[in-house]
C-alpha cells in the first residue's frame, strides 16, 4: 500500500522559544499573585490548552489548583463556527476565588469573550486571562490578554497542544501546515 504523503510543518515557535517564554510567563504570574491567601485557581481549556498548562503551572511559584474546562467551538475546521458550547464544566465553585483563563490561543476571541462572561457569573474575587497564543486585530481588541505568550500571523497552527482534526498536538514545537502541490 503506498503510504499517505506527511504534510509538512513549518517551525514558528521553537521549543526552546517556548520554553523560555512560559519560564517568564510563570515569573510574571508569580508577581502577581504573590499575596494571596488561597491558591491561584488555574482553568485550562481543553484540549488545546493542556500541554501549555502542564507546563505553565511548574513555572509558577505559588500554590495553585486545576480545573478544566470543555468548549467546543471550532469542530475539526479551520474557520470558527461562532458558536461556542460548554461540554465540560468546573468541578468546584469559584465564587470568592481568584481565577485564571488559560488557553491556548486566541483568534477571534468568540471562546474566551464566552468564558470570561461566563466565569464572572460565578462570582469569582478576579477573573484575568493568559493565552500562549494570539492572532492580533482579529478579536478588534475586545478581549483583554492579561498575560501573553506570543503573537503570531494569521495562520493555522498545530503543536504544542494545538491539533489539526485530532493530531499534532504533541509536538514540542508550535509550526503551520504547509499545504503540499
Ligand atoms: P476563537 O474563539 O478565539 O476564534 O478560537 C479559539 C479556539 O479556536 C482555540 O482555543 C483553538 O481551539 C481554535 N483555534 C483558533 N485558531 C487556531 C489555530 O490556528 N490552530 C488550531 N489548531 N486551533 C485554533
Amino acid at each position: 500500500m503506498p503510504k499517505k504523503k506527511e504534510p509538512l510543518i513549518r517551525v514558528l515557535l521553537s521549543k526552546e522559544e517556548i520554553e523560555k517564554r512560559v519560564a517568564l510567563l510563570g515569573q510574571e504570574i508569580s508577581k502577581k499573585y504573590f499575596n494571596l491567601e488561597e491558591p491561584l485557581i488555574l482553568v485550562g481549556i481543553l484540549k488545546g490548552s493542556v500541554i501549555f498548562l502542564s507546563d505553565l503551572c511548574r513555572a509558577i511559584s505559588l500554590p495553585v489548583e486545576l480545573e478544566f474546562m470543555g468548549v467546543s467551538s471550532y469542530g475539526d475546521e479551520t474557520e470558527s463556527s461562532g458558536v461556542v458550547q460548554i461540554t465540560q464544566d468546573l468541578t468546584r465553585p469559584i465564587k470568592g476565588r481568584h481565577v485564571l483563563l488559560v488557553e491556548d490561543i486566541v483568534d477571534t476571541g468568540l471562546t474566551a469573550k464566552y468564558l470570561l462572561k461566563h466565569f464572572r457569573t460565578c462570582e469569582p474575587a478576579s477573573v484575568a486571562m493568559c493565552s500562549l497564543l494570539e492572532k492580533p486585530g482579529k478579536s478588534n481588541g475586545e478581549i483583554l490578554i492579561d498575560f501573553l505568550g506570543f503573537s503570531i500571523p494569521d495562520d493555522f497552527v498545530v503543536g504544542y497542544g494545538l491539533d489539526f482534526a485530532g493530531i499534532y498536538r504533541n509536538l514540542p514545537y508550535v509550526g503551520i501546515v504547509e499545504t503540499s502541490t
